[in-house]
């Protein structure tokens, strides 16, 4: 099985992004053939500061491996590395109906706030389809918010297979029985733990680099107290009983099926107690739920609790972070290998993709 997924470079990377996504392809590297990336040109469409792109992206290779990817078991690159996703995403735009695109979240949200959308922003799940059929992925692991792109991807291969495979049939596309062409692009589902799909920031909205509403992985210890310190919380008093994500916390972080909420809506009444479920081990969190229930701490309590749980969790990562720092020369050896490796399985794919379409 083919696994691939990659992280933007847009900003400090954060747990949402580990127990979202990183966390999985973590475990995935040891099972199946992995293939994860720093998706160097998304982030384009947010950081328009040169150094600072470049310093964003060497830092997003570095917590991966400082999380635990092994470059040997999988392959690390960065998106800009192998070009064919560039013209992979143009011969897609031929068939992605601007439709589609009309009703990407990203965008609409962004027109909604009443902010004039870049053509960047518009084409984003263009090329990240591209990203993902250019590998031939089987599964994505992605949290929730990715959910729509993935489905674009899976829509735009079967027309582009459909247009230019002879043979294909949308109900049999990998051409299994007899009469049918296997598509050339393979259809991709989104691989979601549904536990951690949406983990929430301080102020209960998606926890996201663009909302700087993070708790970052590699941030300094000061800044980190800061944001734990700063959770958004209500002024139940020390010993009350406190709101529990429950039936009216539903309402906003559940939206009604087939639709996801908007990029900027609640997904969280109570940020603190949904942190500490995802970052506390299964035991320690039913203890902490039932003090939480009883009205047992003040939230200032429940907030250090947190805190140790990231430095139980991210401590050794912290450390080998700050190792990786001071070796700029391996890290580069890695992605250099990582890019030859995902170049040969791109430039595979895009010979037959070329053939198909009359590009000589
Ligand atoms: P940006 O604000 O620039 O979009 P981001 O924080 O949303 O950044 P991405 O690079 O867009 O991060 O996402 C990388 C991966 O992390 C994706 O698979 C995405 O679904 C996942 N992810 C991001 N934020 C969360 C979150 N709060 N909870 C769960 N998964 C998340
Ligand atoms: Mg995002």
């Amino acid at each position: 099985m083919r696994i691939l997924s990659g992280v933007q470079s847009s900003g400090k990377l954060h747990i949402g992004n580990y127990y979202g996504a990183i966390r999985q392809f973590v475990q995935f590297q040891d099972t199946a053939d992995a293939y994860y990336f720093i998706a160097n040109y998304h982030s384009l469409n947010e950081v328009r500061e040169p150094k600072r792109a470049l310093e964003l992206t060497r830092e997003a290779a570095m917590a991966y491996l400082a999380l635990g990817l092994d470059p040997k078991k999988a392959v690390l690159f960065r998106q800009s590395d192998v070009k064919e996703v560039l013209e992979l995403n143009w011969l897609l735009g031929v068939v992605a109906p601007v439709a589609h695109l009309e009703r990407a979240h990203s965008y609409k949200d962004k027109v909604a706030q009443g902010k004039s959308p870049d053509f960047g922003l518009f084409a984003y799940p263009v090329l990240m389809a591209a990203d993902i059929l250019l590998y031939s992925a089987d599964a994505v692991p992605v949290g929730k918010d990715q959910i729509q792109h993935i489905e674009f991807a899976r829509d735009w291969a079967v027309k582009f297979n459909m247009q230019y495979v002879p043979g294909y049939d949308p109900a049999d596309p990998d051409g299994k029985e007899k009469g049918h062409a296997p598509g050339i692009l393979k259809l991709p589902s989104a691989y979601i733990q549904s536990s951690t799909q949406t983990v929430p920031g301080i102020d209960g909205r998606k926890m996201s680099k663009s909302y700087g509403n993070t708790i970052d992985l590699f941030g300094d210890e000061k800044e980190l107290k800061k944001r734990i310190m700063s959770i958004k919380t209500d002024s139940t008093p020390v010993e009350a009983p406190k709101p529990v994500p429950g039936a009216e916390a539903k309402e906003t972080s559940e939206a009604p099926e087939g639709t996801q909420p908007g990029e900027g809506a609640l997904v969280s009444k109570v940020p603190l107690y949904d942190l500490l479920k995802v970052m506390l081990p299964e035991a320690d969190f039913r203890d902490v739920d039932a003090s939480w229930r009883a009205g047992g701490k003040g939230y200032g309590d429940y907030k250090k609790r947190l805190l140790e749980a990231f430095h139980a969790t991210f401590g050794p990562a912290r450390q080998r972070y700050a190792e990786l720092s001071a070796d700029p020369g391996e890290l580069e050896r890695i992605l250099h290998d990582g890019a030859n490796r995902a170049r040969e399985e791109a430039s595979r794919l895009m010979e037959k993709v070329r053939r198909a379409v009359g590009i000589p």
